[in-house]
């Protein structure tokens, strides 16, 4: 059986800049998970003493802290400047971005529309930028029977399908006069999802490696499942199943934007071991 890496796969440039950012500081807190990927935030704990706190009262005044890739909701941030504390911004440049547009939007009197998932916490910050209450939706039918105003400026969770993120956009130019639509989905989101789709059209079975609560890592498991069939997400090379790979071809692999190379690896060089 063939083994196959998507063209495009894995770590993006903002978990990349992170975990750079986390080795260099050292002995620090991360508040909240700095990525989606246990086996990494494991690996930043073990070698570089970095943890992860999940309460800010977990935190001491001495603590230096570490500002995830998606960015936290801007009272804690701005409760952990006046703490004193040292703050190293870790924050992906694609997900302040829609920060600032929300912030500047509002302020200038646009109704906030953010395609995204509410629970989120790349959303739950970006939301908060918002000085009017903005509204979060997943879908259209979300945007029916609600009063938007004359104007709407809208932006997207950076980890979105663009086709997705075109009807909420197409639904705001039917029914609202002025709309500013800003796209925020990240390249490297796309690129990752772009090469997933071309591969899982030519192979008979898929594995898709990722953090089980990564958003982006469930956006291409989703959209491989609907060229494979066959098509698995795993976070560990422990979960594959032998059965899987009887009398396959052509196993595709690709990895969401926090799995770190070292793992998929791992993960070929299993597949490789029981499809032999
Ligand atoms: S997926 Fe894009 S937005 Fe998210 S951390 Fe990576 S580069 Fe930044």
């Amino acid at each position: 059986m063939e083994i196959r890496l998507a063209e495009n796969y894995g770590f993006c440039f903002g978990v990349k800049r992170a975990i750079e950012i986390a080795e260099e500081s050292k002995n620090a807190f991360t508040y909240g998970p700095l990525i989606h990927n246990r086996e990494e935030i494991n690996r930043l704990q073990e070698n570089f003493n970095v943890t992860t706190a999940h309460e800010l009262d977990e935190l001491k005044k001495t603590d230096r802290v570490i500002i995830r890739t998606h960015g936290i909701v801007k009272n804690e941030l701005e409760t952990l400047q006046k703490s004193g504390k040292e703050i190293i911004d870790a924050t992906c440049p694609f997900v302040t971005k829609p920060q600032e547009i929300v912030e500047e939007m509002s302020k200038e009197g646009y109704k906030i529309v953010i395609f995204g998932d509410e629970k989120h916490p790349e959303v739950k910050g970006v939301k908060s930028y918002a000085v009017n209450e903005p509204l979060v939706v997943m879908d259209v039918a979300e945007l029916e029977n609600v009063y938007l105003g004359p104007k709407v400026a809208v932006v997207s969770q950076t980890t979105r399908k663009v086709k997705e993120f075109m009807k909420i956009i197409n639904y705001l130019v039917e029914n609202v006069k002025e709309v500013r639509v800003f796209n925020t989905i990240c390249n490297a989101t796309f690129e990752n999802q772009e090469a997933a789709d071309k591969l899982s059209k030519e192979a008979d079975v898929m594995v898709v490696i990722g953090g089980k609560n990564s958003s982006n890592t469930k956006q291409l498991f989703s959209i491989v499942k609907s060229n494979c069939a066959d098509s698995y997400h795993i976070e560990v090379p422990e979960e594959l199943q032998p059965e899987w790979f009887t009398g396959k071809k052509l196993c595709g692999v690709t990895a969401g934007a926090s799995t770190p190379d070292w793992i998929i690896q791992n993960v070929i060089e299993k597949i490789r071991n029981i499809s032999v």
